[in-house]
């Protein structure tokens, strides 16, 4: 149960004063639906209200903030002519101007012969001072409110910046005072104020200094979300941990088979991770490793290795996927092998007619299925194993935590690997799973050539066409990746069409499209008929799937690669360069490329390792924006900004496991502060796994 004294915090902001549906729409698209949400929208600026001039010597050009009195109203003459409001003070006149006003609305906050504040940008021609729209126009008595350093923030489509400063301010005036959930050597270490005060401090700023992300203000907040992030990643690792695994020790009599049957010997590198793995399955405490390895590094061979250790010890295995066509693809790799181990595999869909997937179903509850491989579908309450040991989880960034411990929870402590071919920068690796040992495989396979790649104007698109014509003529394959437009996927998929329609009319049946709006089976249909040489151009929009496995493709083409992020263009590429033949990769871009697009390309062109370009790619754009963190299931943060605080996350890693070490229930008064923090960022999925929960 969240903390009482968050509540005012989680209330909808449309409980706001003067917030209504409108607003309360903008606002939730901007920060989130809650009064909290809006803390962690920062200003960006700030405008210094304390200029008090006289108006005969108010500079051109500056804000300024003027008493003044009123003396007259003049209504537009015409529509396009503007209201002006004439006021004076003992140095000179003051034209304020407005366009488009209403007339009963100027005369009620400007009635004649009143004095007022006004503050705005000031105008000066001719002698005349004006200030068109002013920022505020308020009585005398609430002068003070004005003469600050007023915060600015971003702006959002259709939110004025004074309702935004409002909602902001309101919200933080319903802020309670926490208690300190950090160690006080460490504020005292890095003289951060309070959680509130920090707060506030923030949100008005008063330096320039102060609006940067490492500014103390900013870090100390930084550090209580990572503090959260960390804190929660080591609770749930802590809880997976504590239920025993048992430890496996296989025969090596499977692996011996398959090692005669393979056409070729692991590399030292796929040798030293399975060693890794065979620690933690040797030991009694659960494995949950996470094996980091781009597309084509050798993955798969590693996890069947891996598989076969615990079959051979007894155990039943899983294997999971996260689409359709990976899981198919994983099956019809692995099913040859499985064959001449004698070993019973299965394949469980979403898909599946209900006699078959009853068949698999009961296959499982027996124990027969040795190595079950599936989809989303493995979740499913019905799916029970008799003796679930390990399990295997591809591509984990497409899932959650929380998948992943459903898939857990099906045997009595699992060992779980998980794989990802998204090389993910050891900063963001460790907010996304911290709770994971990490291997990684980042030799080249032996054998394979680095991919060719090139950065062509499209102004020579005729050539590169040309180009693939002789390609395709001699026998080879080609992906055509068309442009990614950031608007909408009918868009990406219009200029998908248009293209396949255009190379089509060239090379006549021996093109075909594929998108993410197709059903499965279309899909199936098509990478099978591409994967058989039935068709030479795949055209694609960019949601081809991850992990598709062609090793005869050799092509790869990009359109308007400048619109790709880098992990996107090293994904794609990494579709070629798969079989033993020379790959190329051309990245077509439209001229002039912006300096962050020519420092994508050229990254991409003289790297081909997932970790330096996902590097690269975090300095480039700044951690947010990394792998598309939205799809991801990477945590968004809503203040720390990996590019600037990875040295914090460091630190809160540390701290959160000497918490846990000390006050593993968080039940002293520091973490009962602890739990607080851990609420407001939401992580109440850890909390469950206290005793004191
Ligand atoms: P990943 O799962 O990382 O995408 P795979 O395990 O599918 O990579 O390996 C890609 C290809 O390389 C497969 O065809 C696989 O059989 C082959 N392969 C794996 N390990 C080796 C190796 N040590 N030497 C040669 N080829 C290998
Ligand atoms: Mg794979």
């Amino acid at each position: 149960m969240r903390p009482e004294i968050l509540f005012k915090l989680f209330t909808p902001s449309k409980e706001l004063p003067g917030v209504g549906p409108r607003i309360t729409a903008l606002l939730t698209n901007l920060a989130g639906a809650h009064i909290g949400d809006l803390l962690w929208v920062l200003p960006n600026n700030f405008i210094d209200r304390r200029f008090c001039p006289l108006i005969g010597e108010a500079p051109n050009g500056k804000i300024c903030t003027f008493i003044v009195t009123v003396i007259e109203h003049i209504p537009s003459p015409t529509r396009k002519r503007p209201y002006r409001v004439i006021c004076s003070d003992d140095s000179g006149l003051l034209e304020i101007v407005y366009f488009n006003a209403r007339k009963d609305y100027l005369q009620e906050i400007l009635p004649i012969n009143d004095k007022r504040i006004i503050s705005g940008k000031v105008d000066v021609f001719n002698g005349r001072v004006q200030v068109m729209h002013p920022d505020h126009v308020v009585k005398e008595e609430d002068k003070a409110s004005i003469l600050t350093l007023e915060p600015v923030y971003p702006l959002t489509q259709g939110l004025t910046g004074k309702v935004l400063r409002r909602c902001i301010h309101d919200a933080l005036k319903l802020t309670p005072n926490l208690p300190e959930w950090l160690d006080p050597n460490l504020v005292k270490q890095k003289q951060w104020m309070s959680w509130i005060d920090s707060l506030r401090a923030v949100h008005s700023p008063k330096t320039h200094g102060e609006l940067i992300p490492t500014s103390n203000n900013r870090a100390r907040l930084a550090y209580d979300e990572l503090l959260a992030n960390q804190l929660a990643l080591a609770m749930i690792r802590r809880h997976q941990k504590k239920r025993k695994g048992r430890s496996i020790i296989g025969s090596g009599a499977l692996k011996k088979i398959i090692n005669k049957k393979l056409s070729f010997a692991l590399t030292p590198n796929q040798l030293e991770v399975l060693e890794e793995i065979n620690n933690d399955f040797r030991t009694k405490n659960r494995m949950l490793r996470l094996l980091q390895g781009d597309v084509g590094s050798g993955k798969t061979i590693v996890a069947f290795y891996s598989i076969l250790t615990a079959i051979e010890a007894g155990f039943q295995t899983a294997l999971m996927a996260p689409t359709e066509i990976l899981a198919k693809q994983h099956f019809q790799t692995l099913q040859p092998l499985a064959k001449a181990t004698n070993i019973k595999i299965d394949i469980l869909t979403g898909k599946m007619g209900s006699k078959e997937r009853n068949q698999i179903i009961s296959n499982t509850k027996s124990g027969s299925t040795q190595l079950l491989i599936g989809t989303h579908a493995l979740f499913q309450d019905d799916v029970v194993f008799k003796n679930l040991g390990f399990a295997v989880v591809d591509e984990q960034h497409k899932f959650g935590v929380h998948q992943r411990l459903a898939l857990s929870n099906k045997g009595d402590g699992v060992d779980m690997l998980i794989m990802t071919a998204t090389p993910i920068p050891r900063t963001l690796s460790m907010t996304a799973y911290g709770d994971l040992d990490v291997s990684i495989l980042r030799e080249r396979l032996p054998g394979r050539k680095a991919v060719i790649t090139r950065a062509v104007s499209n102004e020579r698109l005729q050539e590169v066409v040309e180009g693939i014509s002789r390609a395709i003529n001699s026998g080879k394959k080609a992906y055509w990746v068309c442009p990614l437009i950031e608007i909408s996927d009918k868009l990406d998929l219009a200029a998908a069409e248009e293209r396949f329609q255009h190379l089509n009319s060239i090379f006549t049946d021996r093109v075909a499209l594929i998108h993410g709006r197709m059903k499965d089976i279309e899909k199936d249909r098509i990478m099978d008929s591409f994967r058989a040489g039935k068709v030479d151009i795949l055209v694609a929009t960019s949601v081809i799937e991850v992990g598709v496995d062609v090793p005869d493709a050799t092509i790869m083409v990009i359109e308007h690669a400048e619109r790709f992020g880098l992990a996107q263009l090293h994904q794609l590429r990494g579709r070629v360069g798969r079989g033993l033949e020379q790959s190329t990769c051309l990245l077509l871009y439209s001229a002039p490329l912006s300096e962050n697009a020519r420092a994508r390309i050229n990254v991409l062109r003289e790297s081909e390792d997932g970790f330096i370009i996902a590097e690269e790619d975090l300095k480039l754009r700044g951690a947010g924006e990394v792998l598309g963190i939205k799809q991801s299931g990477l945590p968004h943060f809503k203040i720390a900004d990996l590019t600037f605080h990875s040295d914090l996350l460091e630190l809160a890693r540390n701290e959160a496991k000497l918490i846990l070490n000390k006050d593993p229930d968080l039940i002293s008064n520091r973490g009962e502060a602890l739990k607080i923090l851990l609420y407001l960022f939401e992580r109440d999925n850890a909390v469950q796994y206290l005793k004191s929960g």
